[in-house]
């Protein structure tokens, strides 16, 4: 009874067959029609070839670069036909999805990704913010509008939350007795944003997965990429700047091109600590690792000028990793060393536990509102094979975003924002167990130590100042 949404003629080319990789396929393979001989992995690593070559699933072991990227691709695709999923780390999202438009070839990926090296071999923090890989390519948008979709970023976050967003601010339109109807441009959206009075966006995240085994000391454990967690976490923090902030961070920097939404802290992501809240906890510390969903989601809903808004939303990622990941973070920024042995954690060895991840739409009349995903690990199991709760959230939202482009196949290049989230929610959402809204009443000013004086402002509770830990 599973839908078959789209005919994919000529090859689907995955890139990258990691813990989203693996768990894409066997959506794919369920909710298109295609030639099977004609999907092919790109994958490098060797441990990731028993299972490919079990399944019989085609595979080359090339690692791309910038220089095979075009010669390896171009010999796998026909112009004007099939599509690339990238699914990899340390490959160009922008060099890729240049050369698919180039030649017709549907994209899409989770993550502006760069070449291997970009994370680490710099020292100037602002060429190494999410940023700038995402203003290049929405400056290869705006030089070249139109022509084949690409689809920039499309996972769980970025990705699905934007469609989370619209579906909390109908909810509170709902909820508050206004027009709850759904705005049909950007423009309407950020209009019913701000008319609302939401102040600022937490991506509120909290996975409780956890397995048997302790986790043994100098491993990285994770529910998905260490890899890209890491080098995400070593990326400075970064957030959508609202437009109600009155005070601005000591460490933080501005962006004097672009679109100017968001802001980032002289501060790995990783080790910033934030004041958040998800249903299951209630308060909670995230870290405030930086997000493509942060800048784009307070660049889609600013109303006014780019530089002088009239509105804007806060927007950043509150983090509160699975607890294992939560320590070996604590031992990699304590020794000063990256861990040598990665683990993710199988769907198979997790015993219970939960990814939560919603979105808390905050500053309203009705303080505080988180909508999202309480998917659990054993629901997942009865969904979809080959993945935990925190990879369903992912590939379901690759699936959708797969589904979307075939069906608008002119649309050019474009982030979840600017999708119809009504679509690619419908196709989605039978994987993504519980799908709630929750009010509360909490704000950052709230379950506080009171005997040590701290650098707040009581006058407003949402202000970045009082979500911050110091
Ligand atoms: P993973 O580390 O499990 O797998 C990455 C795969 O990429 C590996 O199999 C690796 O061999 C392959 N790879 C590495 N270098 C390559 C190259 N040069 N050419 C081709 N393949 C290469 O990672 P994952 O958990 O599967 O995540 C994959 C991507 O999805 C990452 O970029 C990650 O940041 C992103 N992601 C996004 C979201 C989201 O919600 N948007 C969530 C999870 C992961």
């Amino acid at each position: 009874d599973h839908p078959v949404h789209a005919r994919i003629d000529g090859t689907i080319v995955m890139i990258g067959f990691g813990s989203i990789g693996k768990g894409t396929w066997p959506l794919i393979e369920r909710h298109f029609d295609y030639d099977a001989d004609r999907f092919v992995v790109i994958e490098p690593d060797e441990r990731n070839h028993t299972f490919l070559r079990q399944h019989r699933i085609n595979h080359v072991a090339d690692r791309l670069t910038p220089t095979n990227y075009r010669e390896v691709l171009g010999r796998l695709l026909e112009p004007g036909k099939g599509f690339v999923v990238n699914l990899s780390v340390d490959t160009s999202s922008l060099d890729i999805l240049r050369f698919c438009r180039e030649i017709g070839v549907p994209y899409i990926d989770t993550v502006v990704e760069p070449w291997a090296g970009y994370y680490f071999d710099t020292q100037d923090n602002a060429a190494r913010t999410n940023y700038a890989l995402r203003q290049a390519v929405r400056d290869e948008k705006a030089a070249n509008p139109g022509g084949t979709t690409a689809v920039s970023c499309c996972g769980a976050n970025p990705g699905m939350v934007s469609w989370f967003v619209k579906e909390a601010l109908l909810t509170l339109a709902r909820d508050t007795g206004r027009d709850a109807a759904a705005p049909t441009d950007r423009a309407g959206w950020a209009r019913l944003m701000q008319s609302l009075g939401v102040k600022g966006v937490h991506i509120a995240e909290r996975d409780t997965q956890v397995r048997r085994r302790p986790r043994p000391r100098g491993t990285f454990v994770n529910t998905w990429s260490v890899e890209g967690f890491i080098a995400e976490g070593f990326q400075p923090a970064e957030l959508g700047w609202g437009t109600h902030e009155t005070w601005f961070p000591e460490n933080g920097h501005r962006h004097d091109t672009g679109c100017r939404s968001a802001i980032w802290l002289e501060r790995p992501g990783a080790i910033t600590r934030v004041h958040t809240w998800c249903p299951t906890p209630g308060p909670q510390f995230g870290f405030l690792v930086t997000h493509n969903e942060a800048i784009s989601i307070a660049d889609y809903y600013t109303v006014g000028e780019a530089g002088a808004p009239e509105f804007r939303p806060t927007c950043h990622y509150a983090y509160h990793p699975c607890d294992d990941a939560v320590l070996s973070l604590h031992e990699m920024f304590g020794s000063g060393r990256q861990q040598t042995v990665h683990e993710i954690l199988d769907v198979d060895e997790i015993v219970e536990g939960i990814d939560e991840l919603g979105v808390l739409l905050y500053g309203h009349e009705k303080n505080a509102l988180w909508f999202g995903s309480r998917l659990s690990n054993e629901a997942t199991k009865d969904l979809a094979p080959y993945q935990n709760a925190t990879g369903l959230q992912v590939t379901s939202a690759v699936l959708a975003g797969m589904v979307w482009a075939l069906e608008n196949p002119g649309a050019g290049i474009v982030e979840t924002d600017e999708m119809d989230h009504a679509r690619c929610l419908e196709v989605q959402r039978p994987y993504l167990g519980p799908v709630e809204a929750h009010y509360t009443d909490w704000t950052p000013l709230q379950d506080r130590w009171e005997h040590f004086p701290e650098d707040i402002d009581d006058s407003d509770p949402w202000q970045f100042r009082n979500v911050l830990a110091t």
